[in-house]
C-alpha cells in the first residue's frame, strides 16, 4: 500500500521530537495521496513543472553561476545575488516528489545539480556562487543585501528534504559543513549580525531536527535575537523595517515591512518556540497573527498590499488592483500557519493555510504548470496594465497573453513546486491521543499511536468541489483513540454520521470535531460540511471593497472574468444582487474542470454619466440598468484563457 524506500522521517517540518509541539508531524511516506484534485496538480508539477524548472535554471544562468564558482567554466555571474536559492528550492521540490515516487529523469537532473554544488563548495564549507565569482569580494561583506544566509537556508531545507524523503545525505553533508562554517563565524562572542532576508532561522531549526546538533538551534536563536537593532539601511528608502530589523522579535506588535521577510522570520521564531518553549516568542507570534488576520489579510490569503518595498500596508489598506500579494508571501503564510498549528492545535491556523493554498498560491501557476504569476492582484481593469513581477515590462506590451514563464527574480515558481510536491505533509498530524485531519484530499494515512499500535485510514473526498468527507478505518488498535477533523471556518452546519448513524451532540474543540471511541476496521465516518456558494462582505474599514461582495464556495474564492460575461469590456459597470440565490454548475471542460457559479446582476448605464467623473450627489446615476447573469469562476484559474479583465470584489446592487 505504501511505497518503500530509505526514507527516514517527516516532511518539511518534523515536530516528532519537539517538546513544545502539541501536534506531531507524520512520517512523509505515511500519507499517500490518491486520485483527486491534488493529484492532478501534483502530476502536472511532477511531469511538467519540475522538468521545466530545470530548463529555466539552465537558461537563466543559475547552474552556470555554480559552474563558474567551481572553476569548471569561465564567465560572468548572471542574475540577482540570491539565485542559488532557486536551485535549492527546485531541489527540495524534486526530493519530495521522488520520495513519493522514484523518477529516473528527475533523479539524473538532481544528480547534476548536486554535483555542481559539491564542486562549488569551498574547502572551508562556504558556498555562494555570487560571492565566489567576484574578484576582491569576501563572504559576509554585505549582510543586509547579500542574501548569503538566505541562500544557505534554502540549501539546508533542500538537504533535509533529500535526507528525509530519500535517505540521501549528499546535500546534508554539504549543508552541515556550511552550517558549521557559519557557526565558526557568527555568535555572541563572535561576529554579530543577521541576514537582510530571514530564512536561515527556520532552516537551522530544521537542520537541528534532522541532525540533533544543538549548535544549529543555538545559531537560529542567535540570528533571531540579532533582530531589532535598527541598523540595517533598508533597500532604497524603505529603512530597517524592510529587513525586519526595526523591532526586536519579542516586542513585535504588528506585521510590517517586506511581507515575505516578515513571514519567513515568523516561521523561524515559531520553530524556535517549538523547541525551547520560550513563551515571549509565542506571545509575539500571537500578536502578529492577530494583526494580520484582523487588518492585513486579503480574502485570497494574499499578503502585502504595497508594490513599494513588497510590503504590508497600514491596517485595512487592502487595495484590489494595485496590490502586491506575492506568491511567496502566501507560501510563507502557509508555512508559518502550519508551525502555529503544530504549536497550538488551533484549527484557525489551518483555516489560514487553506485560504492561502486554494486561492493565492494556486493562482500563481498556470494550469499548464509552466507559467507563473509573481504578483496576484484581485482586480484587473481593462487589461491595460498589470504588474506581474519586479521585472519591468519587456516593451510597450504591458499585458502578456498569459503568466510569464519565469522571472528575473524567480523566487516564486520553485517555491510553488516545493509546496505542491510536499502537499501531503500538511494533511494530518497525531498526538498521544489520536489523529488530527487538517486538510482534505483523498489519501491513505498511516501512523503509530504507540509502539505496535498501527492505525490506517482511508480518506475519500471530492474536495474542494464537494463538502463530503468520508473516512474509513482500515486498521486499528484495540484501545480507544481520538479522531479530530477540522471544521473549516466557512462550514456553518456540519453533520456527522458514524457507520450510517447520525451523531448528535458533536464535540467541538479548537475548530475540530472530536470523536473519541474504540475503532474497528471497516468503521466509516462521514462528515458533510455543507458547501454552499456564499456572498462575502468585507469590513467597512477596507475602503477599497466597501459595499462590494465576493463569492466563495467552500475554500475557493471566485472572480468574474470579463470574457465570461454577457457583455464584455464592461466589468467596471457590473453590480451583483445578493437578494437572488447563487447557482452552481459543474463544467468539466472549463479550466481543467471547475464549479461555475452564476449570480443575478446588472450592468449599470455608465453612459448616463455623460463622461462626467463627478456629479452632485442628487444626480440619479444609472437610469437604465441592464440585468444579466454574472458568471464566476475560481480565482485561482483566472488568466488561463488569455489574461483579461477580472474582479473578485463586485459592487452590491443597492
Ligand atoms: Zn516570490
Amino acid at each position: 500500500m505504501f511505497p518503500h524506500h530509505n526514507s527516514t522521517g517527516s516532511g518539511p517540518v518534523n515536530t516528532s521530537q519537539s517538546p513544545y509541539a502539541r501536534l506531531k508531524t507524520l512520517e512523509f511516506e505515511n500519507v499517500l495521496l490518491k486520485e483527486g484534485f491534488w493529484t492532478k496538480k501534483t502530476n502536472v508539477n511532477r511531469k511538467v513543472s519540475l522538468h521545466f524548472g530545470f530548463e529555466m535554471l539552465e537558461k537563466a544562468g543559475n547552474f552556470n553561476n555554480l559552474r563558474i564558482a567551481a572553476g569548471l567554466i569561465k564567465g560572468n555571474y548572471r542574475g540577482y545575488v540570491f539565485i542559488d536559492s532557486d536551485i535549492y528550492k527546485w531541489l527540495e521540490a524534486v526530493a519530495w516528489e521522488m520520495g513519493r515516487e522514484p523518477d529516473k529523469e528527475l533523479s539524473s537532473m538532481a544528480d547534476q545539480a548536486i554535483a555542481l554544488i559539491t564542486a562549488a563548495q569551498r574547502s572551508d564549507g562556504y558556498i555562494n556562487s555570487y560571492v565566489q565569482t567576484r574578484e576582491f569580494y569576501e563572504p559576509w561583506i554585505d549582510l543586509d543585501n547579500g542574501h548569503e544566509l538566505y541562500c544557505a537556508g534554502h540549501l539546508f531545507q533542500a538537504a533535509v528534504a533529500f535526507e528525509r524523503a530519500l535517505g540521501d545525505d549528499r546535500l546534508l553533508n554539504i549543508a552541515c559543513r556550511f552550517a558549521d562554517h557559519i557557526y565558526s563565524v557568527f555568535g555572541t562572542d563572535k561576529r554579530h549580525g543577521a541576514c537582510g532576508h530571514p530564512e536561515v532561522e527556520m532552516a537551522l531549526v530544521e537542520l537541528y531536527r534532522a541532525t540533533g546538533e544543538t549548535r544549529y538551534r543555538e545559531l537560529a536563536k542567535f540570528f533571531i535575537d540579532q533582530r531589532g537593532q535598527n541598523e540595517m539601511k533598508g533597500h532604497r528608502s524603505y529603512g530597517p523595517e524592510y529587513h525586519q530589523d526595526h523591532v526586536q522579535v519579542r516586542q513585535v506588535v504588528e506585521a510590517a515591512g517586506h511581507s515575505v521577510r516578515q513571514l519567513y522570520l515568523a516561521s523561524g521564531v515559531t520553530d524556535l518556540y517549538l523547541e525551547t518553549g520560550e513563551q515571549s516568542l509565542f506571545d509575539a507570534m500571537l500578536r502578529l497573527s492577530k494583526d494580520i488576520t484582523e487588518t492585513k489579510l486579503y480574502i485570497t490569503g494574499g499578503l502585502g498590499a504595497r508594490f513599494d518595498g513588497e510590503a504590508f500596508g497600514d491596517p485595512y489598506e487592502l487595495p484590489t488592483d494595485q496590490c502586491y500579494c506575492e506568491t511567496c508571501a502566501a507560501i510563507a503564510s502557509l508555512m508559518w500557519n502550519w508551525r502555529m498549528l503544530l504549536a497550538s492545535g488551533e484549527g484557525r491556523y489551518a483555516d489560514q493555510m487553506e485560504r492561502a493554498l486554494y486561492n493565492n498560491i494556486l493562482a500563481s501557476p498556470a494550469l499548464d504548470g509552466q507559467h507563473y504569476f509573481y504578483i496576484n492582484p484581485l482586480m484587473l481593469r481593462d487589461a491595460k496594465y498589470l504588474r506581474l513581477s519586479t521585472d519591468l515590462p519587456p516593451s510597450e506590451v504591458f499585458i502578456p497573453d498569459q503568466r510569464p514563464e519565469w522571472h528575473d527574480c524567480a523566487c516564486c515558481p520553485p517555491n510553488v513546486m516545493r509546496v505542491f510536491s510536499s502537499f501531503s505533509h500538511y494533511l494530518a498530524t497525531h498526538d498521544a491521543k489520536g489523529i488530527q485531519i487538517h486538510h482534505f484530499a483523498s489519501a491513505d494515512i498511516e501512523f503509530n499511536l504507540a509502539k505496535d499500535q498501527s492505525i490506517k485510514l482511508n480518506l475519500m473526498t471530492e474536495y474542494p468541489w464537494q463538502g463530503s468527507i468520508k473516512l474509513q478505518v482500515v486498521e486499528s488498535t484495540n484501545s480507544p483513540w481520538t479522531l479530530s477533523i477540522r471544521i473549516p471556518e466557512w462550514s456553518q452546519n456540519p453533520t456527522l454520521s458514524i457507520n450510517g448513524k447520525v451523531a448528535g451532540n458533536l464535540r467541538r474543540e479548537k475548530g475540530y470535531l472530536v470523536i473519541e471511541q474504540k475503532w474497528q476496521a471497516e468503521d466509516i465516518v462521514e462528515l458533510e460540511l455543507g458547501m454552499e456558494a456564499t456572498f462575502i462582505a468585507s469590513n467597512p474599514r477596507i475602503d477599497a471593497t466597501r459595499s462590494c461582495l465576493a463569492i466563495q464556495r467552500g475554500p475557493i474564492v471566485y472572480c468574474l472574468e470579463d470574457r465570461d460575461q454577457e457583455i464584455t469590456g464592461q466589468l467596471l459597470d457590473v453590480e451583483i444582487d445578493n437578494n437572488q440565490p447563487l447557482s452552481t454548475r459543474w463544467d468539466s471542460d472549463l479550466l481543467d474542470g471547475v464549479m461555475v457559479i452564476e449570480a443575478a446582476g446588472q450592468f449599470i448605464d455608465s453612459e448616463s454619466w455623460h463622461g462626467h467623473l463627478y456629479q452632485p450627489a442628487m444626480f440619479p446615476g444609472s437610469i437604465n440598468p441592464r440585468s444579466t447573469r454574472l458568471v464566476a469562476v475560481p480565482y485561482y484559474a483566472w488568466g488561463n484563457r488569455k489574461i483579461g479583465g477580472m474582479r473578485v470584489w463586485i459592487p452590491k446592487h443597492q
